[in-house]
């Protein structure tokens, strides 16, 4: 299994299909690429095929799944627009802003 930018994924594949769900860090909403068609030839290169078109695939799904999420630049974790906030200094998730709020400021109406 390759490495996903996020800490979840999972994969789904039927009929020659192969699509790919990616998972905010912190509240697990999901995501779904579109579906890439795999290759259904038969022989020789067909396992080598086949592991190059799932790599570009998985390549594809991963580039257009960041631009649903955002990284956080404090624990680097990429999270989906809702757990992310953006605040007039510094661009990161709830979850660091709630840390770094504590006795502070309230940013949680901007
Ligand atoms: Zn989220
Ligand atoms: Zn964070």
């Amino acid at each position: 299994m390759p490495t996903a930018f996020t800490q979840k994924y999972s994969e789904d594949s039927s009929g020659g299909m192969l699509r790919f769900s990616f998972y905010c860090d912190i509240c697990r909403k999901e995501y779904v690429s579109p579906l890439a068609r795999m290759p259904d030839e038969q022989g020789l290169f067909q396992k080598w095929k086949t592991q190059k078109a799932y790599n570009m695939a998985f390549e594809e799904a991963q580039r257009e799944a960041k631009e649903h999420f955002s990284c956080c630049p404090i624990c680097n974790r990429w999270v989906c627009d809702e757990c992310f906030r953006v605040l007039p200094n510094m661009d990161i998730c709830k979850e660091c802003s709630e840390k770094l709020g504590e006795g502070e400021k309230d940013y949680g109406n901007l």
